[in-house]
């Protein structure tokens, strides 16, 4: 007997109240999910820039030590902003977004 977990359910989507077989409750059926993930990711984008632009500026203004090596490691350290700041925005926009339209994602 399968555990309680597992039993098929048919429960609303969250944001557009769609029953689809196999959601549990409190969770967003597979278009919704895949159209709030798009929209997560574009904002956190534009975000994860405006933070990279502002650690390479910090890295520009202040004293540069280390010649080449320095140059290397202010680099690294605004693609980590980047990319760090990116999955982190992502992840909060994906969890605290309003629901959407309700519509199918476009393309
Ligand atoms: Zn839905």
């Amino acid at each position: 007997m399968p555990s309680l977990a597992e039993w098929p359910t048919d429960a609303p989507c969250v944001d557009c109240g769609k029953r689809t077989p196999g959601l549990l409750f409190g969770n967003r059926c597979e278009m919704c999910r895949i159209a709030r993930e798009r929209r997560a990711s574009k904002r956190a984008g534009r975000i994860s820039l405006l933070a990279a632009g502002l650690m390479a500026a910090y890295l520009i203004w202040r004293p540069f030590p280390g010649g080449m090596q320095g140059r290397i490691y202010a680099g690294v350290a605004v693609l980590v902003t980047y990319l760090l700041v990116r999955r982190i925005a992502s992840r909060i926009l994906f969890e605290t977004m309003p629901a959407g339209t309700g519509e199918p994602p476009t393309e």
